[in-house]
């Protein structure tokens, strides 16, 4: 079936219905479009037909466009192949906004409606901006807006030239720079959308709105005469107060690293300033821009395509389906309660036990808590909270375990309380039950060893708060089997996260990067950089927290204990003694970072973060002379990518893709180079070698360019045409 079908009733009403059958959400590719508009132009030539109606043939409308013909797009036809493509996008949608009127009077055009059951975004809102109503469903669980900034672009199918034009830049500003969506009620208080029905009326009342409409029903406020931008054009003085706060609003929420942020804007004031053809050809421009610049490329291949591909399986073995029907979940604490949460509300039955009752209904009442916060913002009904909450028997009782199908334990962090527990658990349950760890620090490979099944042992590595991070990372053993992993790859697609699958070795992949990011800064601070110098340079080159306010997050504590076992582990060859200095004086001083209300950074009695301590400069004077800002940024970016380069080397990391979604997500690693890898690929393996060699001669080996790394390089090759290549940039 073709993607877009049409429908004309006798009352001369046309519906084109638009149903992608081998997806089960529609996404708009270059050849639908042109269907479309062979569509629109027989409708509009057709007498007969009144007016139409554009709906579709599922539950929502559509998810946007498919990100993989954009990136076909460039692949083929370079900046002119892409603009092109957008150029011819414009004009069928401007087509549907003219429906066939007389330029000059603008009367004798054809009414177009956009029914919308549910979800409606991207150019599945672009498109219906263009028509001449939008109707939508009340369907509380739709979301409508327009997303693109979240993948690195932003919404160039006319949609960000529409909304300015419609409410004005600043009111618009959410709805474009934040990608903010809405429900269908929201939508219609923001005038995003026009009315809200009934389900059962969607279609009943778009014909009556095609049946009823009139001429000046059909003219877009910036075709009639005398529009006036709303808010003010850039030159006016309301205008211009818009696009000096929209700016600095844009830099201190990018800080300058996003390309599609300040495109967007550009693309707004220079649009603003021409009659609305010409600014949709500025928006078609700016668009082509971002598309070839390549963070933009690189998010889309990271956060886009390679993300689905993941969640879809594309690392999983072949196994049959592994769907988990009963989860136990051991250790009732943070990590143990989250995760009975997520589990309970994708709908899987969960045994949470711990060692003591209150232990374990604390557990319980922690997702209590959580569904609670969901019903104050509306986002939970009291029959789901009681819904989910029953799934969840917390428990001390093992053998309420019975029938389990996976275990994950996530008790205290010790080899023979975790290895207690696991004899425990697998006395309990069937011999087919797989078991995982949360651990974060231990090896998959010795917790094995609690298990008479070590093929049915894995790592299930979750991070903190467990609601609210997307990746998971799972961790192979030396002898963990295909069914384990398949296993947990199915567990993570049923709580909607995205996976990662590792090899086991100290820190896995994501602590094993993220490490010697704090502890670069922590050196740094050591050495008498200005600790705000450190924190504001990882964050103008896109890091979300400076290491400083992390290691103040995660605790101070915490990284004294990894310390200590690190050094254990390693003997002489310890490298981070002068890291070491700053964690175990700091604890001393009694500031053990956020949960105990002085860290790096000072608290407010509330536990909100104030200016940073300047204690510090009693212990760790700052210098006179400061660095470059580029040393210090190359410092913190080389100590994590270099160790994800190394992992890939030493074989923990199997496959790049997971290397750069799981940086992005799992640590926030600087989205706006689609990680570690599409970063390295960036600025060029020639470049990054030269700049790991100048730091080791200034700093020490920690920056040794890994033989991958000057292989690369030597061979003018890169990580993603040598170790994807049917994964080409975006
Ligand atoms: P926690 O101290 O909050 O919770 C541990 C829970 O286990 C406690 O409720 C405790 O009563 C229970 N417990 C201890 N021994 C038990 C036993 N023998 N039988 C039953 N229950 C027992 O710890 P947490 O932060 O939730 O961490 C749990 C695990 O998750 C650890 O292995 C940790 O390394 C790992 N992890 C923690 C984080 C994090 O950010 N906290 C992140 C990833 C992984």
């Amino acid at each position: 079936m073709p993607d877009f079908v049409m429908k004309t009733d006798t009352d001369g009403v046309a519906t084109i219905t638009w149903n992608v059958t081998d997806k089960s959400m529609n996404v708009m590719s270059l050849a639908a479009f042109k269907l479309l508009d062979n569509l629109i132009d027989d409708a509009l030539a057709d007498a007969s037909v009144k007016g139409v109606i554009i709906t579709s043939g599922k539950k929502d409308f559509a998810g946007g466009m498919d990100l993989n013909v954009i990136a076909k797009m460039r692949e083929d036809g370079g900046a002119q192949g892409i603009f092109d493509g957008v150029m011819m996008m414009h004009g069928v949608l401007r087509k549907i906004e003219r429906a066939g009127m007389d330029p000059k009077t603008l009367k004798g055009g054809k009414p177009i409606v956009a029914a919308l059951p549910g979800t409606a975004l991207g150019i599945g809102l672009e498109l219906p901006r263009s028509c001449h109503r939008i109707i939508a469903a009340d369907n509380p669980k739709a979301k409508i807006g327009l997303p693109e900034i979240m993948v690195g672009i932003f919404p160039g199918g006319g949609g960000t030239t529409r909304l300015v034009r419609k409410m004005g830049a600043m009111v618009a500003a959410p709805f474009l720079l934040e990608g903010k969506l809405s429900d269908p009620a929201k939508a219609k208080a923001a005038g995003i959308i026009d009315e809200v029905v009934a389900p059962d009326q969607l279609l009943v009342r778009a014909k009556e709105w095609v049946l009823a409409a009139t001429d000046a029903d059909l003219v877009k406020p910036w075709d009639a005469k005398g529009y006036k931008m709303p808010g003010g054009a850039p030159y006016s003085p309301a205008g211009f107060m818009t696009f000096v706060g929209a700016s600095a609003m844009v830099h201190a929420q990018t800080m300058g690293v996003y390309p599609a942020a300040k495109a967007l804007l550009s693309a707004v004031y220079e649009g603003a300033l021409v009659p609305f053809d010409l600014a949709l050809k500025i928006e078609a421009r700016w668009f082509t821009n971002v598309l070839m610049n390549p963070s933009s490329s690189a998010m889309i291949r990271s956060l886009f395509i390679n993300k689905e591909a993941l969640e879809k399986g594309a690392v999983r073995p072949a196994a049959p389906d592994q769907t988990v029907k009963k989860l136990g979940v051991i250790g009732a604490g943070m990590m143990g309660a989250g995760i009975a949460y997520v589990a309970a509300n994708a709908g899987i039955e969960v045994v949470l036990i711990d060692a003591k009752q209150e232990a374990a209904d604390r557990g319980k009442a922690h997702a209590s808590d959580i569904l609670d916060k969901g019903i104050s913002r509306k986002k939970v009904t009291e029959a789901k909270k009681t819904e989910v909450l029953a799934r969840i028997a917390a428990t001390t009782d093992y053998g309420a375990l019975k029938g389990c199908d996976l275990i994950v334990e996530a008790v205290f962090e010790d080899m023979s309380v975790k290895a207690e527990v696991t004899k425990k658990v697998l006395a309990n349950v069937g011999k087919d039950c797989i078991f995982a760890t949360n651990t974060s620090t231990l090896p998959i490979t010795d917790l094995a060893k609690a298990s008479a099944h070590p093929d049915q042992f894995i790592g299930i590595h979750f991070f903190s708060p467990v609601e609210k991070m997307m990746l998971v990372e799972i961790i192979k053993g030396k002898k963990t089997g295909d069914r384990a992993v398949a296993k947990a790859l199915d567990f993570v697609r049923q709580i909607r996260k995205t996976p990662i699958v590792v090899n086991d070795a100290r820190f896995f992949y994501a602590n094993r990067c993220i490490i010697p990011y704090i502890n670069e800064g922590l050196r740094m601070l050591a050495e008498g950089v200005e600790p705000v110098f450190i924190e504001n340079a990882a964050k103008l080159v896109g890091m979300p927290l400076g290491p400083l306010q992390l290691v103040d997050e995660t605790s101070i504590d915490l990284g004294v204990k990894i310390a200590k076992a690190t050094r254990t582990a390693m003997g002489d060859a310890y490298p981070d003694g002068a890291v070491d200095e700053v964690l175990f004086w700091m604890v001393d001083q009694g500031r053990l970072g956020k949960k105990s209300n002085a860290g790096f950074y000072t608290y407010d009695d509330k536990g909100k973060r104030q200016g940073l301590w300047d204690g510090l400069a009693t212990k760790f004077p700052v210098n006179d002379d400061q660095p470059d800002l580029t040393d210090v940024q190359h410092r913190l970016l080389m100590a994590q990518v270099l160790e994800a380069v190394r992992a890939l080397e030493d074989g923990v990391l199997m496959d790049i893709r997971e290397g750069d979604v799981g940086a992005i997500l799992g640590w926030g690693f600087a989205p706006w180079s689609g990680g570690p890898f599409s970063w390295l690929d960036i600025i060029g393996a020639a470049r990054a070698v030269a700049i790991c060699d100048d730091l080791t001669a200034r700093f020490g080996d920690r920056f040794k360019t890994p033989a991958l790394l000057r292989d690369l390089a030597a061979k003018g090759d890169g990580f993603y045409s040598r170790f994807a290549p049917q994964q080409k940039a975006a």
